[in-house]
């Protein structure tokens, strides 16, 4: 059973025109893209590096790695968004090899190749993400880090993520999320240590509604980073 939901990538699908429009459906990426880049590339150094990063809809991430000098694989099950990803290197002038290829498959591919393996703001959508965290942790060599985003999971997400983010504050489409998906840092710490992988660090990204601002922090209680090493 491959492992994806259909469902979750026919959200992303519908909206992939929109990926490179700093003012849609997809502004918090861009908006938490410096701060998301910033982390990574202080705890690894990206440039010179080979990294990937899984899920990577229309490369928002994957550019902006590769900008920073390395050199960037992206990976993702939506064909329109690898479209979309595609196109904008023409505009960019960036080099990113794309591929549509599950996370698992590459993993029997290419095991131990990357320095990084980035996976962010994907987890929530899977139907297994212990299995993604498992497949991460294959493909990064033994110096290597892998980064994951995601949702903690308590009232307080429930509130911001859900209730303020798409009813209130109108940020993301309703139905972006799924309550149920959301994972708790301590859940994840758990798949990551079971794949062979040492949690090195977790930061919360918090959203400031009046300043209309993100930042890093210790506040992991919604959107949360961590960062890990191969044992
Ligand atoms: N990582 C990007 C995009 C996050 S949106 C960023 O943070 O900017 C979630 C992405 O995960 C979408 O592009 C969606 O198509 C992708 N996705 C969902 N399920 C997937 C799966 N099983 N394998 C690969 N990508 C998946």
């Amino acid at each position: 059973m491959p492992n994806v939901d259909p469902i979750e990538l026919e959200k992303f699908s519908l909206l992939a025109h929109k990926w490179w429009d700093p003012q849609s459906e997809f502004r918090p990426l861009h908006e938490i893209n410096p701060l998301r880049l910033g982390y990574i590339d202080r705890t690894s150094s990206l440039s010179g590096k080979n990294v990937l990063d899984v899920g990577c809809g229309g490369g928002i991430l994957a550019e902006s790695m590769a900008a920073s000098g390395a050199s960037v694989t992206g990976i993702d099950l939506a064909e329109k968004s690898l479209q979309v990803a595609k196109l904008h290197l023409l505009e960019s002038g960036k080099q990113v090899e794309y591929r549509k290829v599950a996370v698992e498959t590459l993993a029997e591919e290419r095991p131990g190749f990357y320095d990084v393996v980035t996976c962010m703001e994907m987890l929530e959508h899977v139907p297994d993400p212990a299995g993604v965290v498992s497949a991460c942790a294959k493909l990064v060599n033994s110096d290597g880090h892998v980064f994951f985003s995601t949702l903690n999971r308590n009232p307080k997400s429930y509130l911001y993520a859900i209730i303020g983010a798409e009813y209130m504050l109108k940020l993301l489409p309703r139905g972006t999320h799924d309550y149920a998906k959301f994972i708790k840092p301590s859940e994840l710490a758990q798949w990551c240590r079971n794949a062979g992988l040492n949690v090195s660090d977790i930061t919360g990204m918090s959203y400031d509604p009046l300043h209309k601002s993100y930042a890093l922090g210790k506040d992991t209680d919604v959107n949360y980073l961590i960062a890990c090493r191969r044992d």
